[in-house]
């Protein structure tokens, strides 16, 4: 892990979370709060209907939280959307763009995803901006020409502040994890796109890796050069093995 980026694990609770959940929020603050030396950023994106209670019961704490998805509008007739304006009033300090679950559940496309990245810039919140490859583009050895084409078309022209998410699809959530050797070769890539791209500001882009990342898999793939940190979805939901993945990053 480079040390001049501020290292972040960043939970993605995706549609779990009922009221009772915010206990392990609680739970993981006590625990960053015995932690000695946590040089690492820790986010929760939770379901928008926790956001407000886990912001205000957790004000003073070291966990900062995001939204998962955000329309591109500032507000108006959109049933069921929310949006970057909106979790902000909620306190979110991030959201999550692009995720695959909203790609292929929702059918978003990359120029969509750019404009809800410049929808969190225009609220002030940090986008974190997911791509990656499927199963079969990676087995057609196509995984790096999709996923540096995604990047290229996912993130806005001035990148500003955001955060890139290299998630795999056929990882997550499935236990499976790409080789070290090929996580390791597309953050380098990742980073090499955003260099070319966006010069000093593409060198200190955090590029996170999701995907099945667990406790017992967290530190190899933490130490890569490249990789800043982690996008956790599973794993996230327990305080007690989300503290193992904040422990490996250190
Ligand atoms: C995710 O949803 O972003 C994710 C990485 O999920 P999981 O860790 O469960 O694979």
């Amino acid at each position: 892990m480079n040390k001049a980026i501020i290292p972040l694990i960043i939970g993605n609770w995706k549609m779990n979370g009922e009221i009772k959940q915010l206990g392990e929020i609680d739970s993981l603050n006590s625990m960053l709060n015995n932690m000695n030396n946590n040089n690492c950023h820790t986010v929760i994106c939770p379901p928008t209907t926790l956001l407000i209670s886990a912001t205000q019961l957790n004000e003073n704490s070291k966990i900062a939280f995001g939204g998962q998805d955000c329309h591109i509008e500032q507000s108006g007739a959109h049933t069921g959307d929310i949006s970057a304006e909106i979790l902000k009033d909620a306190g979110a300090q991030y959201v999550i763009v692009g995720h695959s679950e909203r790609r292929s559940d929702h059918g978003e496309n990359d120029e969509l995803v750019q404009e809800k990245a410049n929808a969190a810039f225009r609220a002030d919140i940090t986008p974190i901006i997911c791509i990656g490859e499927s199963e079969n583009e990676r087995k057609q050895g196509r995984a790096l020409k999709v996923v540096l084409e995604q990047l290229d078309k996912s993130i806005p022209t001035d990148i500003k502040d955001i955060i890139v998410a290299y998630e795999p699809v056929w990882a997550i959530g499935t236990g499976l994890v790409p080789s070290i050797n090929d996580i390791n070769e597309m953050h380098d890539a990742i980073r090499a796109a955003l260099v070319e791209k966006f010069g000093v500001n593409g060198e200190k882009t955090p590029i996170l890796y999701g995907g099945s990342m667990k406790p017992n898999n967290a530190k190899e793939i933490l130490e890569l050069s490249n990789v800043n940190g982690g996008l956790v979805g599973g794993a996230s939901l327990k305080a007690s093995d989300f503290i193992q993945i904040i422990k490996a990053c250190q």
